[in-house]
């Protein structure tokens, strides 16, 4: 089903020794994580138990955002809380009352850790279950970390996604799972080429609400979206359910791998599969060779940031012809990024964790084309005249798919064309 692309590369990176750091790393907090997520679940509310930074974080990652009924909000823990000298249990449960009475469309309470929830160990996982046995049957009360001791900002889509799967009901229904909080418009792209080619049933986690939940069971089977989901699937899995290993669906070739490797586990026929894939496979392939124009014979080097690093810098230098000298990751889970691994040619350096003072050095040395980094660093290296890429924005935008190919692209060649009209604007 690959028969467009380029072979396999004779030696991937699965066996490439990799660069572990374990220095001073550069990334945003998993609170960001609520920007996208509570767009998705139609009925949930984010109550993060935080500092006023974190309530500045959210604010300014949401944007200006003015909300008839808002959908998260920080529960602030004052000085006399973080001195131990408040009962916080009982404030949160003060909280937490007074938030569900006004609000009873509120059918999902996650109850978001932070830095400084984690330092003075306020157990939210003991007060979700104290308020789940209060509220129930109306509402649930789950907690995850949004924490940015140690973690990069995709792991609060994990850790709340993975925070779900043990409530849900068991099943031994045969069904097929899509994990992973996509844009609306993307996630029914992708139904729509599965159930033309006969799969289903389908179910997606996040389901869009309680209601519309699903059993899972040892004949679940299940696809993950995002590579950054390592929680959710070991979740899964202890729960019976099996993983569909795939390249994850970026660009023409991980979109028809991915949905390959789907058709194959539900018996579709190559010949069923070519005729529901071949015409959005034109569209995406016309597309990226218009966007990467610019990205052809370029070099492009990754700070980790957003965990799409290894599967980005497959499609990067497969589909738009890049050189890749540097993949960094925040980590690398063996069994979910081995796919994408196998297709990404040996010569790049892979490196795991960061230590950010070394990886700027290896950044300036090589003079990559691109650099594609978090915020904190893009504005620096733009000043020393590096072209880069804000990783985030990349997680923000609809990339998955067919339809979204060639934007994905675009968000790479863009940066590259300002950089040039700007140096043509300069020379003139
Ligand atoms: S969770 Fe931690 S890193 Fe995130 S905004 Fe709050 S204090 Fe900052």
């Amino acid at each position: 089903m690959t028969d467009r692309f380029a072979p396999p590369p004779s030696r991937g990176c699965s066996n490439t020794p990799v660069l572990k750091e374990r220095g001073q790393h550069e990334v945003f907090c998993g609170l960001t994580g609520i920007i996208w997520l509570h767009r998705k679940m139609q009925d949930a509310f984010f109550l993060v138990v935080g500092s006023r930074t974190c309530a500045h974080l959210l604010q300014s990652a949401a944007g200006v955002m003015i909300f008839a009924e808002p959908r998260f909000a920080t529960a602030v823990l004052e000085e006399t809380d973080l001195a131990g000298m408040a009962d916080a249990q009982e404030e949160l449960d003060r909280v937490v009352t007074e938030l569900l009475q006004r609000r009873p469309d509120i059918k999902q309470l996650f109850l978001v850790g932070s830095c400084p929830s984690e330092v003075i160990k306020l157990d939210l996982a003991k007060a979700a279950e104290r308020m789940s046995a209060q509220f129930a049957p109306h509402v649930r009360v789950l907690n995850y970390s949004g924490s940015g001791i140690e973690t990069t900002f995709t792991q609060g889509e994990d850790a709340c996604l993975a925070a779900m799967v043990p409530v849900l009901p068991a099943s031994d229904a045969r069904e097929l799972l899509l994990v992973g909080a996509l844009p609306d418009v993307v996630e029914e792209q992708a139904i729509g080429l599965l159930e033309a080619m006969g799969i289903g049933p389908i179910r997606v986690l996040p389901a869009p609400n309680r209601d519309s939940e699903y059993g899972v069971g040892p004949n679940t089977v299940f696809a993950l979206t995002q590579p950054f989901l390592t929680d959710t699937h070991a979740a899964l899995g202890r729960r019976g359910a099996r993983h569909i290993a795939a390249p994850f669906p970026f660009g023409e070739e991980g979109t028809t791998q991915w949905l390959w490797a789907i058709a194959q586990e539900f018996g579709v026929s190559p010949e069923k599969f070519a005729e529901v894939t071949e015409k959005p496979r034109a569209r995406a392939r016309k597309a990226i060779a218009q966007a990467s124009e610019v990205l052809n014979g370029g070099s492009v080097f990754f700070f980790p940031d957003s965990q799409l690093e290894i599967p980005l810098a497959r499609f990067l230098t497969r589909e738009c012809g890049m050189q890749a000298i540097e993949v960094g990751a925040p980590f690398i889970h063996r069994e979910i990024m081995t796919p994408d691994l196998d297709l990404l040619a040996d010569g790049p350096t892979l490196a795991e964790g960061q230590d950010v003072d070394k990886q700027l050095e290896r950044c300036r040395a090589a003079r990559p084309n691109l650099t594609v980094c978090g915020l904190g660093l893009a504005n620096p290296l733009e000043a020393e005249g590096m072209t880069t890429k804000w990783a985030i924005e990349l997680v923000f935008t609809p990339v998955h798919f067919y339809e979204q190919a060639g934007d994905l692209a675009g968000l790479f060649s863009r940066p590259l064309r300002r950089r040039a009209l700007l140096q043509q604007e300069a020379a003139e």
